[in-house]
């Protein structure tokens, strides 16, 4: 608990410099693991800016990072005095599309309104986070964005890649059966 507190200290104290495009620099949360670090790619820090701007939330409000991992993802690192949210993907994303990467960003960002509901974790909550994604950046960029990752399928440890694939073509199948007018 004790260095939890410390790495509350130790963010808050980065909030405060914040990158001149906007974010916040990509803290380093050793608690977390595998590695992280800044998010270095114009085109991608670009398409993100122009999600987060979508969902109307301040891009003060968000790091971004890349990691070596096998999925992007979300994690919130500080809640006061107000919330900061750690974007972080993998680097092969470097590699994919404007609307891959926007529609997989959505998806995290999409995370943040949901996270106030008891939904439980798993499937269910993925779908209800691409609906919400959806709603930003539309239905058809949202499931270009999880085609992709199954494209990338070999990044993920291969005991999962038949459980990944099925849930991606699942939430694919719904979301695009799904009734969904764009703001
Ligand atoms: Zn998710």
């Amino acid at each position: 608990m004790r260095m939890l507190a410390y790495a509350f200290l130790i963010l808050s104290t980065l909030s405060t410099q914040v990158r001149s495009e906007g974010f916040l620099p990509c803290s380093h949360l050793h608690l977390l693991t595998p590695a992280h670090s800044e998010l270095r790619n114009d085109r991608i820090r670009a398409i993100i800016g122009r999600v987060i701007q979508k969902a109307r939330y301040p891009l003060n409000g968000f790091e971004l990072c890349q990691i070596d991992w096998f999925v992007p993802s979300m994690v919130v690192t500080a809640i006061e005095p107000r919330a900061v949210y750690k974007i972080l993907l993998p680097t092969y994303m470097e590699r994919m599309s404007e609307s891959e990467i926007e529609g997989l960003a959505a998806h995290e960002i999409g995370h943040i309104p949901l996270m106030s509901t008891m939904m439980n974790r798993g499937v269910r909550l993925e779908v209800a986070t691409d609906t919400q994604a959806a709603l930003w950046v539309g239905k058809d960029t949202v499931i270009a964005g999880l085609r992709a990752l199954i494209r990338y399928i070999d990044y993920f440890p291969e005991e999962d890649h038949a459980s990944v694939i099925e849930e991606l073509e699942f939430r694919v199948h719904t979301l695009r059966n799904r009734d969904i007018s764009q703001r």
